[in-house]
C-alpha cells in the first residue's frame, strides 16, 4: 500500500461487475455529453465499464492494417467480456475527431465522418460476430446549431 491517503470518496464501494462496456474515444470534449447521454439518453447507470482510446473502436477495423492495434483491442475486451459477463456493449464515435482527421485520406468533412461511421459498424459487425450474446449498439455525437443558442450536441444511432 501506499503511505499517504489523500483522498478519500464519499461513496460507498460497489462491488458488482457492470454488465455494459462502454467504448468511445478519449476527448475530454464529449465526455460530459457521452455521461449524460448514457444515463439520460438510454438509463445506464454510471457503473460501467468504459475503453478509451483516440479514435474510440478503430483498432478493430484494423485487423488486415495493423494487426498489432487490432489484437491490443481484442484481447482487452476479450478479458473484459470472460471476466465481467458483459451483456451490452455501447460504440460513440463523436464529430471533428482529430484521430480520425489526422489520418485522412480525402480532405472533406463528409468523407472524415463516413468513414467514422463505417468503422462503427465494422467493428459492431466483428464484435456481434464473436459475442453473439451481446448486445451491440453504435452512435455518433455531432454539434447541433441551435438559432441563438449555443452549441447542443446530439446523438444519433447508426
Ligand atoms: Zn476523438
Amino acid at each position: 500500500m501506499a503511505d499517504t491517503v489523500v483522498f478519500q470518496s464519499a461513496e460507498p464501494w460497489d462491488g458488482e461487475r457492470p454488465q455494459t462496456l462502454v467504448i468511445s474515444c478519449v476527448d475530454g470534449r464529449w465526455r460530459p455529453f457521452i455521461q449524460e447521454f448514457l444515463a439520460q439518453g438510454l438509463g445506464i447507470s454510471p457503473h460501467t465499464d468504459f475503453m478509451a482510446v483516440p479514435g474510440g473502436v478503430e483498432p478493430l477495423t484494423l485487423v488486415d492494417l495493423i494487426p498489432k492495434d487490432f489484437n491490443f483491442f481484442r484481447r482487452r475486451i476479450e478479458s473484459l467480456v470472460a471476466g465481467h459477463g458483459t451483456r451490452r456493449i455501447v460504440c460513440i464515435a463523436h464529430q471533428d475527431c482529430s484521430w480520425y482527421a489526422e489520418r485522412k485520406i480525402g480532405p472533406i468533412r463528409l468523407d472524415l465522418q463516413a468513414r467514422q461511421l463505417g468503422d462503427l459498424r465494422r467493428a459492431a459487425a466483428w464484435m456481434r460476430e464473436t459475442f453473439p450474446s451481446i448486445r451491440v449498439e453504435t452512435y455518433f455525437a455531432r454539434r447541433l446549431a441551435v438559432a441563438g443558442e449555443p452549441e447542443k450536441v446530439v446523438f444519433e444511432a447508426v
